[in-house]
């Protein structure tokens, strides 16, 4: 399978990636005005002992718009958006409003230590349709975005990020301002802690390897030759589920075609079931859990699915507990939340 790729530099500087199983044709068309913005920053949190980002441009961004001014979908009856041309498969654009930036300086703040907030942050656009999610994309588009996450983090690390971390926040209830299906992708300059932590637990022992090795057969989803996933014996969230190649690959990046594609029929099997478990769209966050800087002999990549509904009517909120003391409580039992996904039809 050919990887295409089609690069276009925005009026306001901003890279834009049109990637593709065809190449991509056609003239760009009208831009969006340059944004303006104060330039993010870090400042350490003395006892969490990690960084806060500051983005104060992000306040100024797209809120829940209607279709017809969707920044996300094509540039088509001369609509002007975020992608100026007039069909794309996979889009991935740099972020105009930034949480974290290429350059720009640590300001001096009284009684904080603070840092320029140096990273990037990219938009991934899953499909030129305004309509549907990654649950309802066929599953060569799941394929596609996988190993686009891939070529990314690749890309990313080679300019110099430490970590890399694809992920989509999916459902108003979260928090999205926009509907059309599309992740982000942010590239840090330096290893967040978690996962730092996550990173030096798998230096130290295999233990995703394990998980899929000794995990209950009945927390699985899916238990292929080449790819898995279950809700994790350990699941902080109800509902929780995790895919993962068999084979130790430190990202995306480094899957082959079979296992691309087995993960890829897997994650959208996993969404399905998620959506039809209360009958409505579930809210969630996944991320995408690649190796950091100086951990690609050890990681062993996941996809992460933390859903935010815990019944029909009910969410999921990190209260007192999990807040003041980091302690999850979580009301259904892994065994319990994987029999009922079980029981929830996956195909399409
Ligand atoms: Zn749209």
């Amino acid at each position: 399978m050919v990887l295409h790729l089609h690069r276009h530099r925005k009026a306001d500087g901003r890279e834009l990636l049109l990637y593709g199983r065809a190449a991509h044709e056609g003239a760009a068309g009208a831009e969006l005005p340059p944004a303006d913005g104060v330039p993010p920053h870090l400042r350490w949190h003395p006892l969490r002992q990690e960084w806060v980002g500051y983005a104060g441009a992000r306040q100024a961004r797209t809120f829940l718009p209607e279709e017809s001014d969707c920044p996300l979908c094509p540039a088509r009856d001369g609509a002007t958006g975020e992608i100026p041309f007039t069909d794309f498969e996979v889009a991935v654009f740099e972020n105009r409003f930034p949480a974290f930036a290429e350059a720009g300086d640590a300001p001096g703040i009284a009684g904080v230590r603070s840092a320029a907030a140096r990273g990037r942050c990219e938009v991934v656009v899953f499909s030129a349709d305004h309509r549907g999610s990654l649950a309802t994309l066929p599953d060569e588009r799941i394929d596609l975005l996988i190993e686009v996450w891939g070529a990314r983090i690749m890309a990313l690390r080679e300019m110099g990020f430490a970590a890399v971390m694809p992920f989509e926040n999916r459902g108003e209830e979260i928090g999205v301002t926009l509907h059309h299906p599309h992740g982000q992708i942010y590239a840090f300059g330096f290893v967040p802690g978690q996962i730092a932590r996550a990173a030096e637990a798998q230096a130290a022992a295999p233990v995703i390897a394990r998980m899929i090795e000794e995990a209950d057969p009945a927390l699985f989803l899916h238990r292929g030759a080449r790819a898995v996933s279950l809700v994790p014996p350990f699941a902080m969230y109800p509902f929780e589920v995790w895919l993962a190649p068999r084979r130790r690959v430190p990202g995306p990046q480094h899957l082959d075609v079979e296992e691309r594609g087995e993960l890829a029929a897997a994650l959208g099997d996993a969404l399905r079931r998620l959506d039809r478990l209360f009958g409505m769209p579930m809210p969630y966050i996944l991320t995408v859990q690649a190796a950091p800087a100086g951990h690609d002999a050890s990681f062993h990549m996941t996809i992460e699915i933390k859903p935010f509904r815990r019944d029909r009517a009910k969410l999921k909120y990190l209260a007192g507990v999990e807040q003041g003391s980091g302690v999850f409580l979580v009301d259904v039992p892994p065994e319990e939340a994987a029999a009922r996904l079980r029981a929830v039809d996956g195909a399409r």
